[in-house]
């Protein structure tokens, strides 16, 4: 039992039955208790491990796509960099080594880390100390200036609300109590305008309002001060994606939902179309939606890990094996999705329409 779940407890008491949205919320960022405000999850000794983490080339890629993003643009100066959920700082550290190469980036550049988490700040800070970062709670909080930005597994860890059809009538799906113990279950009937409202009985539809406005807000800033942003993360690429996708990892395993809160990570599909779509509706251009592995590909993965086991012979084989979690279908090179935006119509990097997805 975690403290977590008797404040969870005690706020259904008094309230009745809490979204998702809500649930996942405090297990995620609870001031005190949530997941993210009390640890550092990633890597081996954690709970799960994340593209950066597993190799250098990624950031470095992302850099090379960020600079030459950048450079399309007339080369901006001053202009924001920002990364939302930078985690322990890897990405961007690859990123702008990488992109030290490209005159005039890193000069340029005004780093701004979004990130709730004190205990991932600070790591953050350690691996991009040197860059005199800045943080900020959210986008809004970042300068108006050309923008280029960068997220990876940020939005699925953003709040899911999980609606279900039951006797024709569309419900929300609720964490109650029952018999002390933490239940899911389903609320009266409700009205819900943006949801389809001929599902069938049983079948789950999510939907991710801050998903949706932060992908608003990028595309706003996109067309009024100009860049261009990369969001990469697993998820759905179909109009209207049906099916429970929430789940909970602990120790690089599946866990139960509902049984510790803030000791799991709770992660959720991101519906990568609807992200588009809130940030076309802002006036920015959408480029993909690609799959990771396609992207990379195409951004020269093949020739950097060459390069790399070159270098270091003996890292060959732990090389290959990063390339291939990174890129193949059967790993992340499917599920994991890449989407680009842009405040103009210039193409970003890997995102020609003749490479399909
Ligand atoms: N991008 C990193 C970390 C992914 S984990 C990587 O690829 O390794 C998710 C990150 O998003 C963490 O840094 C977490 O603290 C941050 N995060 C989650 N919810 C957030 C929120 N609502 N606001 C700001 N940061 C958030």
């Amino acid at each position: 039992m975690t403290a977590l779940r008797d404040i969870i407890a005690q706020q259904i008491e008094a309230n009745g039955p809490m979204s998702v949205a809500e649930y996942m919320t405090l297990c995620l960022t609870h001031p005190e208790h949530g997941y993210y405000t009390t640890r550092d999850p990633l890597g081996r000794g954690g709970d799960f491990t994340t593209a950066p983490e597993i190799s250098q080339m990624f950031g470095e890629l992302i850099g090379l796509w960020l600079a030459q993003a950048w450079t399309d643009r007339g080369a901006p100066s001053p202009f924001a960099l920002v990364e939302l959920g930078p985690g322990r700082g890897t990405l961007m550290a690859d990123a702008l080594r990488a992109a030290e190469r490209v005159q005039g980036f890193a000069e340029a550049a005004e780093l701004w880390l979004v990130e709730m988490s004190p205990e991932l700040r600070k790591k953050q800070w350690e691996a991009l100390g040197k860059y005199e970062p800045r943080w900020a709670d959210s986008l809004s909080d970042v300068p108006e200036k050309p923008l280029f930005l960068v997220a990876n597994e940020f939005f699925d860890a953003l709040p899911i609300r999980q609606f279900e059809t039951r006797d024709g009538a569309l419900c929300e799906r609720v964490v109650g109590l029952a018999s002390g113990k933490l239940t899911m279950g389903l609320s009266p009937p409700v009205t819900e305008e943006s949801l389809p409202n001929d599902a069938e009985d049983g079948v789950i539809i999510e939907t991710c309002p801050a998903g949706r406005s932060i992908a608003s807000d990028i595309g706003t800033r996109l067309k009024k001060n100009g860049g261009a942003a990369l969001i990469i993360d697993y998820g759905h690429n179909t109009p209207t994606p049906r099916g429970d996708t929430l789940q909970a990892v602990k120790d690089h395993a599946y866990a139960d939902i509902l049984e510790e809160p803030g000791l799991a990570d709770l992660t959720a599909h991101v519906d990568f179309q609807t992200l588009a779509e809130a940030a076309e509706t802002e006036g920015a251009t959408v480029w993909g939606i690609r799959s990771q592995g396609a992207l990379l590909d195409w951004l020269g993965i093949r020739v950097r890990a060459a390069m790399l086991a070159k270098a270091s012979p003996e890292r060959e084989e732990e090389i290959r094996a990063a390339l291939d979690r990174l890129t193949e279908p059967d790993q992340m090179g499917t599920l994991f999705k890449t989407l680009a935006l842009s405040g103009d119509d210039i193409e970003p990097p890997g995102f020609s329409e003749e490479l399909g997805a």
